[in-house]
């Protein structure tokens, strides 16, 4: 059997790891990213006939050509469906959970928000949970997992990974910083193998300590599950395939995407879905006020900045680790000149894609087009798209919107869909700004606020000593 390939961008001797090796892996040794050695295609014959698949299924095959083998085919077939389950998505579990929302002709929104913590993350780590879970009993190990999060990451994974008794959850948080909606939503996971601490310090404080307590040899077996682990890129794939499928008059018609950005992680997904076959023309990158990847689409210079605080919070980053993946493509699959891209880029805080032989005009030839947006432009997109369509979208959707219209060739017929990347209910304040009233929230939410137990979160200072205590004591000592 052909088993799924997988290398490291960085890796000159190419040694080939499978697809759960890598699930479970993360980052690689070298720290480079993994990255399959050839993508799987899809012909314009086998995307039309998933065309009236429920999404479940549709996910299943296009798994089924990412994972190659590696997990039995019936066995994928009962994660996703245990990851897309009645429990997760209610009554919809078995239709369309990533409906296109038609905001105008030719303009739509893609809801991907539908999940358990309304945010499109939930996608990526419902799937990812279950492969791992599946994974480690295969092997007969368990994994304790440490991450930090500023709010969406962190409730979707403890979501995702509550009651799986392979894997036990810590994940740090910043005591200030995050919503009282968001603090709720994680806080309501606690207990069992979810573990949520409450770190006082700022968000870059949680992710140090992760950095520093991996660093010690009695914690360096942590687990990760950041946006950089493949089990998460590639289950993003599939929402594209079904985005395209109901987006197009014929298969084989083209589609542009907006996607709002941060880490470089939902857009790749969309640009592996145009690599698998998918008559995809145009990724339009947008950004908010962190503008890192609209400068370096535009200029081809990759320059790390301080990450401002905006209303689309999900988005505000430094630099885009999962741009490297799209480095290596670019160059040809050449490891040894990804590394030393990468390498200057740490140490100088800049490259120049210039310098490494690359024109800009060659990532717009990959169909890259990129914008940013204000938050004046995010309230005008809210109100344009509720004008229009009766339609609320959330701050971080809105980006996509702004971004997408402004790049929207009229003159052509190509649907352009923008991808709808969480709900409103997480972020009423700025709803309220724009619209200056708060729409309905979800049954499941209301009263959500109020029902934050005092013990929910346990506190400790930014102090890696503090921490590994509470891990020590916490984590069951297993397999
Ligand atoms: C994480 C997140 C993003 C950014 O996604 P990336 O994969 O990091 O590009 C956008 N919107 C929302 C609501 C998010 O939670």
């Amino acid at each position: 059997m052909f088993l799924m390939r997988m290398i490291s961008t960085r890796d000159e001797s190419k040694e080939e790891r499978s697809y759960t090796d890598v699930l479970l892996a993360g980052l690689a040794p070298d720290g480079g990213l993994y990255v399959p050695s050839e993508y799987p295609q899809f012909s314009l014959e086998e995307l039309e006939k998933l065309r009236r698949l429920p999404y479940r299924d549709i996910a299943f095959a296009v798994k089924k050509k990412l994972v190659q083998g590696d997990i039995p085919d019936r066995d994928l077939h009962a994660l996703i469906h245990a990851a897309y389950s009645e429990t997760a998505f209610g009554d919809v579990a078995s239709g369309n959970i990533v409906p296109l929302m038609k905001v105008e002709d030719g303009f739509y929104v893609q809801q991907l928000s539908l999940g358990p913590t309304a945010a499109f993350k939930d996608m990526a780590l419902l799937v990812l949970a279950q492969e791992m879970q599946y994974e480690l009993s295969r092997r007969g190990e368990h994994l304790t997992i440490l991450g930090a999060t500023s709010g969406d990451t962190g409730s979707a994974a403890e979501a995702a990974f509550k009651g799986l008794d392979r894997v036990q959850l810590f994940m740090l948080s910043p005591e200030n910083g995050m919503s009282a909606f968001q603090k709720a939503q994680m806080g309501s996971f606690s207990g069992q193998n979810i573990f949520n601490v409450s770190v006082r310090g700022r968000f870059d404080d949680c992710q140090d300590l992760v950095k520093r307590l991996k660093g010690q040899k009695e914690f360096s077996k942590l687990g990760a599950v950041n946006s950089i682990n493949w089990g998460r890129i590639s289950s993003q794939v599939p929402y594209f395939v079904s985005g395209y499928l109901q987006a197009v008059r014929s298969v084989g018609d083209p589609v542009d995407f907006a996607v709002s950005t941060g880490n470089f992680g939902n857009v790749l997904s969309g640009y592996i879905a145009k690599r698998m076959g998918v008559p995809i023309r145009r990724l339009v990158v947008a950004t908010n006020e962190n503008d890192v990847l609209d400068r370096l689409f535009k200029t081809g210079v990759y320059r790390l900045s301080p990450a401002r605080v905006t209303s689309s919070p999900s988005m505000d980053i430094s630099k885009a680790s999962n741009y490297e993946r799209l480095v290596f493509d670019v160059f040809g699959g050449d490891s040894k000149k990804t590394a030393a891209y990468m390498q200057e880029f740490e140490t100088n805080k800049k490259v120049d894609l210039a310098d490494y032989g690359v024109a800009v005009s060659q990532l717009h030839n990959l169909g890259f087009e990129s914008g940013s947006s204000t938050h004046a432009d995010r309230l005008e997109a809210i109100r344009s798209v509720y004008a229009k369509a009766k339609i609320v979208i959330d701050p971080h959707t809105a980006d996509g919107v702004s971004v997408g219209w402004r790049c929207k060739d009229v003159s052509e017929d190509v649907p352009m869909v923008c991808m709808g990347t969480a709900l409103p209910v997480k972020f009423e304040d700025t709803i309220k700004e724009a619209l200056g009233f708060v729409p309905e929230r979800p049954a499941r939410f209301v009263g959500l606020e109020d029902t934050l137990a005092a013990n929910a979160f346990y506190s400790i200072d930014a102090d890696a000593e503090q921490l590994g205590k509470y891990i020590r004591e916490h984590a069951t000592e297993r397999g």
